[in-house]
């Protein structure tokens, strides 16, 4: 039995019906056989992955029970994994090997995880179709002419396609929600500083966060319950205890207000997704959940402001890769200068150039106040427009994505067209609050029934909320 899902690999696990060791191998296989098409792993760590299982399979034998025994894990490569390679699905990093482990890696080794590669994305967590990687693009699982989305693409493609029992993806802007949806898999964002961000390579440092991918709401649960908490190593990070996420799930929605906000229901929504959305909802109502619309009036400046703060932050957070201290060096320079230049030059991508140059000029002497400045401004009376929908409601439905997993090269010339399909998504990071995708139907596109995700908003601090709510409308 391979025990995909780590739930019934947990209960065999513990009947000792199967071991880690056999789990591991299990995966290996899958992804020996299935990732060439996918391209979702870009480093494999069958050596470690299988030393880790057998010695977690001792202490098992020795009545050790950890909360996450056997969980085979994939890592988006913008996570730190101690002695492995770090990319960042770019060239800049060369063969740069990580010395350092994430603190949410750390925390969930220690309850029982295994490792057992790395994931593509896009470079730096920059994209929305896991399109721009030095890796190449990862693929759909099913139609590998579409985008998996991104930039966490590689986690869910891999999760989607049962290559591990779950991922780690990273969110600046949507890029564990997005992909969840468009693979049809499972994916929270965590608070701003409910997860450390400690080994997590910056993009937009206000804006990061590190959460849990996976084929179902419990393991969602059950992950963040571990990676929670204050960590001393990063200042963000932040005390309030999780509660008792796994356990709080069976609550259910009745007596819960529901808001949804007609912004997120306009114009520009495809139209077979949003009555996939609507229907879910009323799945909600029959379970006893109120519904009421609410309006977040500044939805529509969301990616304006979010796309001129995060390439500012961007722009100063990857002036550290310079060709001097790691990473690749531009070979025949003349000077220091042409050092820096030829290293950039040879070692970004498009996509992040595009940004490093946007962010550089938003922040640049007579265009910050105009641009920077009040973008700062829009993102707290953006947090105001949460706050004063919170104030009626407990959480919030909207659709993750306006259409359902797009065709490779769709934006190929279009950046912008790129920045739009974060529309649904950008108010969450923008705000710091939770969010999570959960599959809620299919859309037929072209002969492909293509999975839609429904996206549940809490206040700060509040994942069992969208756990609770998400859990609903994944049993029916
Ligand atoms: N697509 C968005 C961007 O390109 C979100 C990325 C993310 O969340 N890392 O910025």
């Amino acid at each position: 039995m391979p025990f995909t899902r780590y739930s019934e690999a947990r209960e065999a696990l513990a009947r000792g019906e199967t071991s880690c060791e056999r789990l591991v191998s299990f995966f290996l296989d899958r992804i020996a056989a299935v990732n060439p098409a996918l391209n979702a792993f870009v480093d494999v760590d069958a050596h470690g992955a299988l030393a880790e299982a057998r010695r977690l399979d001792a202490a098992l034998a020795s009545g050790a029970r950890p909360p996450l025994a056997g969980l085979v894990l994939g890592v988006k490569d913008l996570v730190c994994v101690a002695g492995r390679p770090l990319t960042c699905g770019s060239a800049i990093l060369g063969d740069f090997r990580s010395s350092i482990e994430a603190t949410a890696v750390e925390r969930l080794r220690a309850a029982g995880a295994i490792v057992i590669g790395k994931t593509n994305c896009d470079e730096f967590g920059m994209g929305s179709s896991n399109e721009h990687s030095v890796h190449g693009p990862a693929r759909h699982p099913l139609d590998p002419a579409r985008v998996p989305g991104g930039s966490s693409g590689g986690s869910a493609a891999a999760v989607a396609a049962g290559l591990c029992h779950a991922a780690l993806g990273t969110d600046t802007g949507g890029s564990i929600r997005q992909p969840a949806a468009f693979c049809g898999i499972v994916g929270l964002k965590p608070t701003y500083g409910r997860v450390s961000r400690w080994g997590l390579v910056a993009y937009a440092s206000s804006f990061d966060t590190i959460g849990p991918m996976t084929p179902d709401v419990e393991l969602s649960a059950r992950m963040l319950a571990v990676m929670a908490g204050s960590d001393p190593r990063d200042a963000t990070s932040c005390d309030e205890p999780p509660g008792d996420p796994v356990g709080s799930l069976a609550e259910g929605v009745r007596g819960l207000r529901v808001g949804l906000p007609t912004e997120y229901f306009a114009e520009g929504l495809d139209p077979s997704v949003r009555s996939c959305v609507l229907a879910a909802v009323d799945r909600l109502a029959a379970a006893g959940a109120e519904i009421v619309e609410v309006s977040l009036p500044l939805t529509r400046y969301g990616i304006a402001a979010y796309y001129v703060l995060t390439t500012a932050e961007a722009s100063s957070n990857l002036s550290r890769y310079d060709g001097v201290r790691y990473g690749r060096r531009a070979l025949g320079a003349r000077d220091l200068q042409e050092v820096y230049t030829r290293s950039r030059d040879e070692g970004f991508g498009d996509e992040v150039k595009r940004r490093v140059l946007l962010g550089t000029w938003v922040l640049s002497s007579g265009y910050y106040d105009a641009y920077y400045g009040r973008a700062q401004k829009a993102r707290a009376l953006f947090r105001d427009d949460f706050e004063r929908a919170f104030a009626s409601v407990d959480l919030l439905a909207t659709p993750t994505t306006p259409r359902p997993a797009f065709r490779a090269g769709a934006h190929a010339d279009d950046p912008l067209a790129m920045y739009l399909e974060d529309v649904y998504t950008v108010g969450a990071n923008l705000a710091g609050l939770p969010a999570l995708s959960v599959p809620c139907g299919t859309v037929a596109d072209a002969g492909v029934e293509l999975p839609v995700g429904l996206q549940f908003l809490a206040p700060r601090l509040r994942e069992d909320l969208v756990l609770r709510a998400a859990r609903v409308i994944e049993v029916g």
